[in-house]
């Protein structure tokens, strides 16, 4: 008989010769793998009923052309995606991500780890991810609304209010949801449902641009108190200086910590008095400047080039928020090193495999992405239903649930991880749940 360990293994060898160049998705795929031989183990109809080759496998990847005019009258050609990787539970949703890296691998390893984060929300939305390979960065207006426009006039073909709800993720923000939500009411009709992340003036939902940040913050709350630890007074180092990295220097901020860094894509700012939200987001946001203004503006604050990762101070706790395999292996064991206890990621796979053994050997309280940044995918689903309620609640409704539905997936994982007798291993707990509960869906509706 084929043991657990075995069926991983051979498993996870399929996935490989099927995927070899996905080097993402298949470092995504390993990390989910390696923590289910426990409810392998316990149920042996996942083998039987080879879930793994199942879950690993997309619904559907649609590709597509997106030609647009830049602002010189220059024709220009990017790639456009949709992964629709799994609708056991509920239509496809997850964001979409505009940036040069973006390819197939990428956009798998988003959409596999789409699936197992949305279900842990415990709203029923399934997994998928989509974007291109456009760079928004120094574009006009215009120009961003070209190509949004180009986008949606393909991707409209395929989604829709119960089928797969797109909504925003890097170099996707409200901008770019109101043009594309634009284009799609031109081409099909009014229906708010169709994406997330809108403005409020037109079916968005309060506290969605805060969510993921304050999410994350709440997940990380959660996992320090059931350890006898809270924010208050942690100096706290912060990645990226987006969406996902504004909100949680808000909100961490707000519950008594310091945090003393953010960053982008060349350097970061140390501030030892505390980064100054309303400056962050009068920079990131209004001016659409680069952090070396921060520096220029502050008199508290440095500027150093490279990865805040290379950050040789004391600190207590990492909330990376800004993209994948930012940590490895030599950066997991410097926050070590410097006093990090605690890392929650606001970022999809910003630690690789390394950092993570690197946590676990050194005890480091670990919230992994698809359980920490949860926050923005589940009020996501809740702007969902206020559109088909045609109503929309207040923000405290709003963050209200929000802090419930942390609390909760902090609580699955705990649970979980204590019932398969894996102490604090947050990462397999919040995996087994999540897993599982796709794999009894799929199982549930036949071969599918
Ligand atoms: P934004 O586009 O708002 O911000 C991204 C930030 O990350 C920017 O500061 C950007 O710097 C930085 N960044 C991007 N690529 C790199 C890189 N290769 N190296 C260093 N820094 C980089 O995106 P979000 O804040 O929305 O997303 C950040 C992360 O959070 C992503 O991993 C995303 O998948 C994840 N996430 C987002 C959710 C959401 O609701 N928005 C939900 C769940 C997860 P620069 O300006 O120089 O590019």
């Amino acid at each position: 008989m084929t043991t657990a360990k075995d069926y991983i293994q051979q498993a996870f060898e399929a996935v490989k010769a099927r995927n070899p160049h996905e080097t993402e998705f298949l470092q995504a795929v390993e990390e989910l793998f390696n923590t289910l031989e426990p409810v392998i183990e316990a149920h042996p109809e996942y083998i039987t009923e080879n879930i793994l080759a199942r879950v690993a496998e997309p619904e559907r990847i649609i590709s597509f052309r997106v030609p647009w005019t830049d602002k010189g009258g220059k024709v220009q050609v990017n790639r456009g995606y949709r992964v629709q990787f799994n609708s056991a539970v509920g239509p496809y949703k997850g964001g979409l991500r505009f940036h040069p890296t973006v390819n197939q691998s990428i956009l798998k390893f988003l959409g596999f780890e789409q699936i197992f984060k949305n279900v842990l929300t415990g709203l029923p939305i399934g997994g998928g991810k989509g974007g291109s390979d456009f760079d928004p960065k120094g574009k006009t207006d215009a120009e961003i609304m070209r190509f949004c426009q180009s986008f949606m006039t393909e991707l409209q073909k395929h989604i829709g209010p119960s089928l797969d709800v797109p909504a925003g993720d890097i170099g996707v923000g409200g901008r770019e949801i109101g043009y594309m939500y634009g284009q799609y009411k031109r081409l099909r009709q009014f229906d708010a449902g169709v994406l997330t992340g809108k403005p409020l003036g037109f079916g968005g939902s309060l506290i969605r641009p805060e969510a993921t940040g304050y999410g994350l913050v709440y997940f990380t709350d959660n996992m320090l108190q059931a350890n006898g630890k809270s924010f208050k007074d942690q100096t706290v180092l912060i990645s990226g200086s987006g969406n996902v990295a504004q909100f949680a220097v808000q909100k961490a901020t707000e519950l008594g910590a310091k945090v003393i860094s953010v960053s982008d894509s060349n350097g970061y700012i140390i501030d030892e008095t505390g980064i100054d939200f309303d400056l962050l987001c009068d920079i990131k946001n209004n001016r659409r400047a680069r952090l070396t203004e921060y520096a220029a503006e502050k008199a508290t604050a440095t500027y150093h080039e490279g990865s805040v990762w290379n950050y040789e101070g004391k600190a207590d706790i990492a909330l990376p928020c800004a993209t994948q395999n930012e940590i490895d292996g030599s950066a997991a064991a410097r926050l070590v090193k410097n006093g990090v206890y605690c890392v929650a990621e606001g970022a999809n796979m910003p630690s690789n495999l390394d950092a993570i053994h690197t946590y676990q050997e050194n005890g480091v309280l670990y919230g992994l992405a698809k359980a920490a940044n949860a926050g923005g995918v589940a009020v996501s689903a809740l702007e969902m239903s206020q559109n088909s309620l045609r109503l929309s609640w207040t923000a405290e409704e709003v963050d209200n649930r929000l802090k419930d539905i942390m609390a909760n997936i902090f609580n699955t994982a705990k649970e979980t991880a204590e019932k398969y007798n894996l102490g604090k291993d947050y990462l397999a707990g919040a995996n087994i749940a999540a897993f599982e509960q796709i794999a009894d869906a799929m199982i549930a509706q036949g071969l599918v």
